[in-house]
């Protein structure tokens, strides 16, 4: 059997102090989600609403759910009354519905925005530019029911450690622009969400404080 447990505390203990884990358990069964818990592993992170919902129906209450994949204006109301943080916003007209169904469910959801930094043409997020217009914009400061945690971002799926490192850079100074602009006396803004399980440790010398690992913890996903 796949020692979950093993392969978990193997990767805490490789994470400095200070530097999140967020357990990635899409595709995985309750029972792997648990072997995790047992461990006292609390921040899960998944990607369809579905899968989602059944999760949180059945597993411990005091888990706390990232949602960590693209997600479509629709499905908002379904996860707003319960969601962690929502880690992938890469629009202005996802943020108006975050901000519109936890007000609905008297919350405040936390998000981060996502950054397309890498290579490929088929990531989501908001280019650097795009992202700097968002906050210029600022709408978002009405939204009393949405807190910008920090940045989240993917690099580029390739086997290229310089490029990689490249990537994660650009996202750590471009944290550090848009902190001192926006958010300077905002202690809530302070998170970077970048490293998976095959460049994790990358990410955490590029000043990465929360690392998503699925394959890593759990072996291979179970579609
Ligand atoms: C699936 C996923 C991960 C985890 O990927 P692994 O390579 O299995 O660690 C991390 N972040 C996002 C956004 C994902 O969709």
């Amino acid at each position: 059997m796949y020692d979950i447990k093993a392969h978990l505390n193997e990767i805490r203990q490789s994470l400095p102090q200070g530097v999140r884990l967020v357990a990635v358990s899409k595709f995985h069964p309750e029972e792997d989600v648990l072997a995790a818990y047992e461990e006292g592993q609390r921040i899960f992170g998944e990607s369809h609403e579905q899968e989602l919902a059944r999760k949180v129906k059945t597993l411990p209450a005091d888990i706390e759910w990232h949602f960590i994949g693209h997600l479509q204006t629709n499905k908002v109301k379904y996860i707003a009354p319960f969601i962690s943080m929502i880690e992938a916003v890469d629009s202005l007209k996802l943020l108006r519905e975050i901000e519109k169904q936890a007000a609905k469910a008297e919350r405040v959801v936390r998000v981060l925005l996502e950054l397309h930094i890498a290579e490929e043409a088929t990531k989501y997020g908001l280019t650097l530019d795009d992202c700097r217009q968002l906050l210029a914009d600022g709408e978002w400061r009405q939204m009393k029911h949405v807190q910008i945690c920090g940045l989240m971002m993917m690099a580029s799926n390739i086997d290229d450690d310089a490029q990689i490192s490249q990537e994660f850079q650009t996202a750590a100074d471009f944290y550090h622009e848009v902190k001192q602009a926006y958010f300077a006396d905002d202690p809530h803004f302070c998170e970077r969400s970048w490293g998976m399980s095959d460049d994790y440790l990358l990410a955490v010398n590029h000043e990465s404080t929360m690392v998503r690992v699925g394959t890593a913890i759990f072996g291979p996903r179970k579609y």
